[in-house]
């Protein structure tokens, strides 16, 4: 029987607690590997956090990870990829306030392995608004400038959580491709996380790549299948702009308690509060979404592009 899964996996996003010192949940990161995950984007910061908590907490990510170097290593330039049998850790921001209004902060954590930062979570910022205001106004004049940093820099430009006006402005203005790395189709399921088919497509017709997540509330209704709906949505990418351009980023946060904290106690970042009940695709379900695509017709080919090569293509396209 042919191994459904690909050989190598780049999930492009995973949360574990943001909390420098803290190795309680850290651990669990084994089971992206044993689930066949290669390569992972470990985000170190979101929303209203300084820059100061950034830092910190992405020197004890990469501490923790270097301490452990028979399991995991660090992902530096795009010829690290998949070299050997260890989970490639490289790093995410969510949110341009990680960068607070000193650009100079984009290349020291390119420097530590961040290789992609989204320009606003939910909410309005320096460089520009979220998903979730009202009046998106478009990219800021310090938001050019940081795109255009980032782009300097190589680090990847994500437009997930932001809202779709200045998503549309920093497509326009970046030199290289961009990404949503984690959102998933409105047309299937509506809601303000999710991004139009306009929107997909135009990503996609300037190189970048869309990231299917396994966040429940962005994927389908409480009690339906999520990974039916997580499925349903990656095939909908992919027939909208072809697997070249779409990618997986589970978002798995491996600490719900966590989740819950933000959810409840950051009510403007969050409007819609906690959902009655957290639901999310894990790692350990890689195996049905790949049986389910290969039931779809789906080849070898496809399946390589969507669990890999398209996240190396973006990274080739933008890494120094
Ligand atoms: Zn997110």
């Amino acid at each position: 029987m042919t191994r459904a899964l690909p050989n190598h996996i780049w999930d492009n996003h995973a949360c574990t607690p943001l909390r420098a010192g803290d190795d309680v949940v850290l651990p669990q990161l084994k089971r992206a590997r044993d689930a066949g995950v290669s390569t992972i984007s470990l985000n170190v910061g979101c929303a209203e956090q300084t820059p100061e908590r950034h830092f910190q907490v992405l020197s004890w990510f990469r501490q923790w990870i270097k301490a452990r170097p028979e399991l995991y290593r660090l992902i530096e330039t795009t010829a690290d990829i998949d070299t050997d049998e260890r989970l490639g850790v490289c790093f995410d921001i969510e949110g341009a306030r990680g960068v607070g209004n000193e650009l100079d902060r984009v290349e020291r954590y390119y420097d530590l392995g961040v290789r992609w930062m989204l320009i606003a979570y939910n909410r309005e910022n320096l460089a520009g608004y979220g998903c979730y205001d009202e009046d998106d106004q478009g990219l800021k004049p310090f938001g050019r400038e940081l795109v255009a940093e980032m782009n300097r820099a190589g680090m990847v430009v994500c437009l997930s959580h932001t809202g779709a006006r200045t998503a549309r402005d920093t497509l326009a203005v970046s030199s290289k491709p961009v990404i949503f790395s984690h959102s998933n189709c409105a047309s299937l399921h509506a809601h303000k996380r999710n991004i139009s088919d306009d929107m997909i497509r135009a990503c996609a017709a300037q190189g970048g790549v869309i990231g299917i997540t396994g966040i429940g509330d962005f994927l389908c209704a409480p009690g339906e299948d999520m990974i039916d709906a997580f499925v349903h949505h990656l095939d909908h990418a992919v027939q909208l702009i072809g697997p070249e351009h779409v990618g997986v980023s589970l978002d798995y946060v491996y600490d719900r308690q966590e989740l819950l904290d933000y959810l409840t106690s950051m009510a403007q970042t969050f409007p819609d509060g906690p959902p009655p009940e957290i639901r999310m695709v894990a790692p350990e379900d890689l195996p049905e979404i790949a049986s389910q695509l290969r039931a779809r017709g789906y080849d070898d080919n496809a399946l390589e592009q969507i669990f890999r090569g398209s996240w190396l293509q973006v990274a080739q396209a933008n890494w120094r």
